[in-house]
């Protein structure tokens, strides 16, 4: 029996483990999710049987039977956090402690087992060190992290698993704008939405990607960069795009992001921006925040700016917002200086070039 808040791993080093030459030529331009570490953590679950054989290993294809029930009834959640290369060398991470409580929330709502929040931690630590030299020095460049787990038991029955594999794997990336930040043009969806009430909106879940990838696409259809998405109920107010949340900035300074009432993604950079603006004196509403209410603050200069954000791009300045209805642009279509100054803000405490008066950086190495 374990099941406890901590496993000892166990540690088997890749015997084919790239040469530093292949890696260095890898990490020259890595792109994003395409390029991996030499290794992956593993962490089982049985019921009655709780946690058990956590393992650090070389990462390889995890065979599966076709009956496993993730393939057919959809339990799965992961995590997206980054490893980041200081500026002494060493290596830290950004908040982990608030992706493992978030992980532990997804796994609720989906009804899988939720791994103890220290362990979710400690996979993380371990296969950072292991892969110390597959964290980017390039200073915009980091170490994504992808933490996920699935429904494991081999029973094609409709009920929640009584198995599942948890799994860390990791992937260096480069800067998300290449050549510098640029804004996005986004596409309301009026035909498709991402989360009702009592959905799964607020869980980190494969499934709510599935169902977003048709907007996605009519988006692309549309010449726009990402998709943002509508409230399901009144397809009137702003929930947030594809995979980042959404804030909008008015001309007093103050901001504006759509309230986390169950049906958005509880974003980790959404909840640091609003602490970070508020510490620089600025108003943060959550509220409700209409289409048309956008558009008329677009036309009326109220609105001087809007950003997404997420791990991946952290901020991401909104030029411009097109739908069935015809195209606004916010400000001048360019990037906004509030924008600006809060990633630049984030950024520095993620890097470690700020004071991290918050306990938001854990150092790893
Ligand atoms: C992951 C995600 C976000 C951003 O969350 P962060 O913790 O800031 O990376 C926003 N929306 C959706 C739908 C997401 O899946």
């Amino acid at each position: 029996m374990s099941g406890g808040e901590s496993l000892e791993f166990e540690i088997h080093p890749n015997p084919a483990a790239v040469s530093a030459a292949e890696r260095s030529a890898l990490l020259a331009n890595p792109g994003f999710g395409r390029v991996f570490t030499d290794h992956m953590v593993t962490i089982r679950y049985a019921e009655g049987k709780g946690w058990y054989d956590a393992r650090v290993e070389a990462r390889a294809p995890i065979p599966m039977d076709p009956a496993t029930s993730v393939l057919h009834y959809a339990q799965e959640i992961f995590e997206g956090l980054k490893a980041y290369r200081v500026d002494d060398g060493g290596i830290s991470m950004f908040r982990p402690d608030a992706n493992a409580r978030r992980f532990r929330e997804s796994a609720h709502r989906m009804a899988m087992a939720e791994l103890p929040e220290q362990l979710f931690l400690d996979s993380l630590t371990e296969l950072v060190k292991i892969d110390r030299d597959w964290v980017p020095s390039d200073p915009e460049g980091s170490l994504y992290l992808r933490p996920f787990m699935y429904a494991s038991e081999v029973f094609l029955g409709v009920k929640p698993s009584s198995e599942y594999l948890y799994v860390v794997i990791a992937s260096p990336v480069g800067p998300y704008f290449k050549g510098g930040m640029a804004p996005v043009t986004i596409w309301a969806s009026t035909e498709y939405t991402r989360a009702a009430r009592g959905g799964t909106g607020a869980a980190k879940c494969g499934g709510n990607y599935a169902t977003s990838l048709i907007a996605q696409a009519e988006a692309a259809e549309h010449g726009c960069d990402q998709v943002v998405f509508l409230d399901a109920t009144e397809g009137k107010y702003v929930d947030e795009l594809g995979g980042m949340n959404i804030f909008f900035v008015f001309g007093d300074g103050s901001l504006l992001t759509p309230p986390l009432s169950g049906t958005i993604l509880p974003g980790i950079t959404r909840d640091s921006i609003i602490t970070l603006a508020r510490e620089q004196g600025r108003e943060v509403r959550e509220e409700p925040y209409s289409f048309d209410q956008w558009r008329t603050d677009a036309a009326s200069g109220r609105l001087r700016e809007a950003f997404a954000c997420g791990t991946a791009a952290v901020l991401t300045p909104v030029g411009a917002v097109r739908s069935s209805s015809g195209e606004f642009v916010i400000g001048d279509g360019g990037i906004g200086q509030v924008t600006t100054q809060l990633r630049e803000a984030l950024i520095n405490i993620q890097r470690g070039r700020a004071a991290d008066t918050r306990g938001w950086v854990r150092r790893v190495l």
